[in-house]
């Protein structure tokens, strides 16, 4: 059958990781959660004592940063340099960070471009606020919750 992209949109806190897990676990897809994916870079940031307001520091931190999702115990969780960080990057100093982080327009910028990258292949299920807008605006299914 042939594979798609399917985006999810909305606010937090409306239920997109829920809808996005199911349907991935049901179509057999590849669930991207970019909220994790700031969430990791935040990390990155803090372990390394990058400051969001050094230009040059977060330019060549993107350079050093490589993320992935892999499926550990049947569960999707994201990899930053080969490292599983996903219970890391649910705690409060990262929520505290994330949205700072991810309002730097060169972390968006990097963050897009891997993002579609990962849509290459199809077979995705991608959430998050700006996924059916600049991601995939042309996915072949989108979903926006409130
Ligand atoms: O979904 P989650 O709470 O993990 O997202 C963490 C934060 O990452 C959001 O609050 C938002 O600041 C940022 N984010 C974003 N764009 C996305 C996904 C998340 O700016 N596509």
């Amino acid at each position: 059958m042939k594979k798609i992209i399917i985006a999810i949109d909305g606010f937090s806190s409306c239920g997109k990781s829920t809808l996005a897990k199911a349907l991935s676990k049901m179509l057999n897809y590849a669930y991207i959660d970019t909220g994790a994916m700031y969430r990791s870079v935040t990390y990155y940031f803090l372990k390394y004592n990058i400051s969001i307001n050094d230009a040059s520091a977060i330019h060549n931190a993107l350079k050093n940063i490589e993320i992935h999702f892999e499926r550990v115990n049947g569960e999707n969780h994201v990899f930053l340099n080969g490292q599983d960080i996903e219970t890391e990057i649910r705690g409060l100093e990262i929520s505290n960070w994330v949205s700072e982080v991810s309002a730097i327009s060169e972390v968006r910028k990097e963050m897009v471009k891997l993002q579609q990258a990962m849509g290459h292949r199809k077979g995705i299920v991608m959430d998050g606020r700006d996924i059916g807008t600049v991601v995939f605006p042309n996915a072949e299914l989108k979903s926006r919750c409130y």
